[in-house]
């Protein structure tokens, strides 16, 4: 059976040339890249190279790039160690952020006792920036933290205004891009933001390794105490075929943006055409012109489909994911689409269907034949 993977969004799939470099790292740069023998020398070479070629590709310094385990681990870094050594006593976020995010939040208001505010949505799944003004008009020490672009359902933050916004009021700014690194050109010379973070295996790189970028002299200190690696901000041999496959992943999806980004955005293009012909009553969660990797439907299907639907389309090869996950039975809407959608719309089957450059016309097509059995 043919296999039809559309859930990108999720993680995606390895270039080869990924699996390569990974395995010539694994094979023949064993060493420790701390120690001094020349094993290790070539280890740190090989890891900072990579350092080097990821800072590039952001335009920041090699420096403010730090290696973490996953892009989980860098929002938790980030927000925790705001509180504990920059003294924030307030976060601004909104419901519709990743878990990284907002439970991190939750949990450093229950320990810190540090204020959460969060950003009014609106139904298209845009931050209200009205409001987001009015938040910052409160004077204490705050760290904003929005996502670039939304997980779910693609809607994309002006990085660039937001970040001005938090500058003019002198607020710290952090900004989960795990969506967006690798499929957007993102400028931190251009962008005032103070803290942003990654994960490989978005942009086709590993899964279990990310990075941070911390803007130089931000104060920001480590959560693990231990060896002295990434000057001390994250101890923990580094995860050298890991964090090597990261930077050749990356380096892949910038040299190839234009040409991806076209390809793609002609695929959603052409699935939101045939989704008009053959579902005229479907709506798209969020806005049309969204992120090109991401398109969230609300499928014209009665409530009770809801709950098959993902099970009909893996019976058919297809790898998509809902607006909603589906717990032991039950089915427990998405935190992002309850932001959105009224309680009747939330019943009904939503479905994100994610894109990379693997994909084909004939997977729309596939997916299109298998929605009309439903
Ligand atoms: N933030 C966003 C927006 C994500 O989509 C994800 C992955 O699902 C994460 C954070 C977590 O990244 P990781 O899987 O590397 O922990």
């Amino acid at each position: 059976m043919k296999r039809v993977y559309l859930d990108n969004a999720s993680t995606t799939a390895l270039r080869p040339e990924v699996i390569q470099e990974m395995t010539k790292v694994l094979t023949e740069e064993y060493g420790n890249p701390s120690s001094t023998h020349s094993l290790g020398r070539s280890a740190k070479n090989i890891l900072e190279l990579s350092r080097k070629s990821i800072a590039k590709n952001l335009n920041a310094t090699a420096q403010e790039i730090i290696f973490t385990s996953c892009g989980t681990e860098a929002n938790n870094w980030i927000l925790r160690s705001a509180v504990k050594d920059l003294k924030v006593k307030r976060i601004i976020t909104s419901k519709i952020e990743h878990h990284a995010v907002l439970h991190t939040a939750l949990a450093l208001e229950k320990e810190y006792g540090i204020q959460v505010d969060y950003v009014s949505i609106k139904p298209n799944g845009e931050i209200d920036i009205t409001d987001l003004v009015e938040l910052l008009s409160q004077e204490k020490k705050t760290l904003v933290s929005l996502m670039h672009v939304n997980n779910e359902t693609g809607t994309v933050l002006d990085l660039e205004r937001i970040g001005r916004i938090c500058q003019e009021h002198n607020v710290l700014f952090h900004s989960d891009t795990v969506q967006s690194i690798g499929k957007a050109t993102i400028d931190l010379q251009a962008i005032p933001v103070d803290f942003i973070v990654a994960s490989a295996h978005k942009f086709h790189g590993p899964k279990g390794v990310g990075f941070a970028f911390i803007r130089k002299n931000s104060g920001l200190q480590s959560l693990f105490f231990g060896g002295e690696q990434e000057k001390g901000l994250r101890a923990g041999t580094e995860a050298l075929h890991q964090i090597a496959g990261m930077a050749k992943a990356l380096e892949f999806s910038y040299n190839n943006l234009e040409t991806d980004r076209e390809h793609i955005t002609e695929l959603r293009n052409y699935l939101i055409t045939q989704l008009e012909i053959e579902f005229p009553a479907f709506e798209i969660n969020g806005t049309a012109d969204g992120f090109y990797t991401v398109l969230n439907v609300l499928m014209p299907f009665s409530a009770d489909k809801t709950a098959m639907i993902l099970f009909h389309l893996d019976m058919k090869g297809i790898a998509v994911s809902r607006g909603s996950a589906c717990q032991s039975g039950s089915i427990k809407p998405s935190h992002v689409l309850a932001e959105m959608l009224s309680n009747e719309d939330l019943k009904k089957p939503s479905l994100r269907i994610s894109f990379s450059h693997f994909n084909t016309k004939e997977d729309i097509d596939m997916l299109i034949e298998a929605l009309k059995t439903i």
